[in-house]
């Protein structure tokens, strides 16, 4: 590979998502250049989309110190209390640990995630170029990188990662038969509903498990109800056919799936104002190879879950910093992504296995139902009282350590 250890080594990011900023951000600590290629003209739209940033995401944002930017941008969710659709409450659970000052998971729009991440990158002095969509990507004579984008341009680095997303190109670029992703059966959809009080703690998520779908939501600080819906879905849409439902139809199906069910969740649905859209789920249970010469992904375009983990932007991060770790550590390209992968796969596809098993319990059918209303209680007091998702939630990153080969 190319001798770069004279100067700066440059790494080109592909994705503009958490990932890469976040990318960015831990490889200049590490004294490695970085900019930023981004497929969008703009910020990514994510229109009704928030998600839950867990503690371990958070500690591995401290190891930058670029954590503040997530608690001002989110209010803190630590708890979760589940309920069956019939009003019954099946227990209370940790969601997410605490760090020792006491910062717990946090819950933002992730189109403000986003913007704090890229704006914050920014200011470091990382570039971010808009609407460079990569197309493909090969390794330079001299052991180098050079990207090629969809509007004719290519750019030249040491190193390239590839941070775009679930559906990345980069996967492909580096390994052609790598695989796609799996479809989980359950629809997202989610929104913002005003004007109406509910009954639920501050810092609670109320969870759900709906005679027909499951539903889940918290009161932000302003008085705003944030929730969300998973409607089971065994066959997977195509895009049309969501796009097809729109507004109204969305209220329609979400009205009928809650009416049975002793919560707020209809009146919170009809009670959301704007538009609703909805998304099938999808993950990405293992990709063999996560590498190849100068070129690595990460995030979710490595090993994407199913957002019922609530573990996605944190891995994200998470990547970022330990991938930094590693290249500060060992400057040999090859050894230090052998390094990362021995660090990560085990953790991150553990994550992908524990997210696809709660996006199944939420589909489950009548006899499902009732086995899992009968066993919830006692699952939930063991994750409660003995701390059995501490290895997901307690992990930290000390970015002083030294990576060893
Ligand atoms: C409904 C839903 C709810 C979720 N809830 C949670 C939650 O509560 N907690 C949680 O932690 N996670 C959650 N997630 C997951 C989380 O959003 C992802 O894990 C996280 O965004 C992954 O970050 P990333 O940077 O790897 O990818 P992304 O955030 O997808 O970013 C990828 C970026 O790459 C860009 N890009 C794509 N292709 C190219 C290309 N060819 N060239 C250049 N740029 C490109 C995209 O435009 C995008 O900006 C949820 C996801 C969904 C769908």
């Amino acid at each position: 590979m190319r001798d770069a250890t004279r100067r700066e080594r440059k790494a080109l990011i592909v994705g503009g998502g958490i990932a890469g900023p976040a990318a960015a951000m831990a490889l200049r600590r590490a004294g490695i250049e970085a900019v930023v290629y981004e497929a969008y003209a703009g910020g990514a739209d994510a229109a009704g989309a928030f998600l839950t940033f867990a503690s371990n995401g958070m500690d591995a944002l401290r190891a930058i110190d670029a954590h503040r930017l997530v608690l001002s941008a989110g209010f803190p969710t630590p708890r979760m209390s589940i309920q069956s659709g019939t009003g019954k409450h099946l227990g209370d659970v940790p969601n997410g640990g605490a760090l020792p000052d006491g910062t717990v998971s946090q819950t933002l729009k992730r189109a403000d995630l986003y913007r704090a991440l890229r704006d914050e990158a920014v200011r470091r002095g990382v570039r971010v170029e808009y609407g460079k969509r990569l197309l493909d990507a090969g390794v330079t004579p001299d052991g180098g990188v050079v990207a090629r984008f969809e509007d004719g341009t290519e750019a030249e680095g040491d190193l390239l990662l590839g941070a775009d997303g679930i559906h990345s190109r980069t996967r492909r670029v580096i390994d052609p038969s790598a695989p796609g992703t799996r479809y989980i059966p359950v629809l997202n959809i989610g929104g913002y509903a005003s004007g109406m009080r509910v009954r639920a703690e501050p810092g609670t998520f109320r969870m759900v498990f709906g005679k027909r779908a499951f539903f889940g939501y918290a009161v932000h600080p302003s008085g705003e109800v944030w929730w969300f819906a998973n409607p089971p879905r065994a066959d997977e849409p195509t895009g049309a056919e969501l796009a097809a439902i729109g507004t109204e139809g969305w209220r329609e199906m979400l009205t009928n799936l809650f009416a049975d069910d002793a919560t707020p969740a209809a009146e919170i649905v009809q009670a959301t104002p704007g538009k609703l859209a909805g998304w099938a789920t999808h993950d990405l249970p293992s990709v063999p190879t996560w590498h190849r010469g100068p070129m690595i992904v990460i995030g979710d375009a490595a090993h994407a879950t199913a957002p019922s983990s609530g573990q996605g932007a944190s891995m994200a991060v998470e990547d970022a910093v330990v991938l930094a770790r590693c290249l500060r550590d060992l400057p040999d390209t090859g050894q230090a992504f052998a390094a990362y992968e021995r660090l990560r796969r085990g953790r991150v596809e553990r994550i992908v296995a524990h997210g696809a098993r709660t996006s199944n319990s939420k589909a489950a059918g009548p006899v499902g139902r009732a086995l899992r209303d009968l066993m919830l209680p006692m699952i939930l007091k063991r994750v409660a009282g003995g701390g059995s998702l501490a290895w997901m939630h307690d992990h930290h990153i000390d970015w002083d350590e030294k990576v060893a080969a």
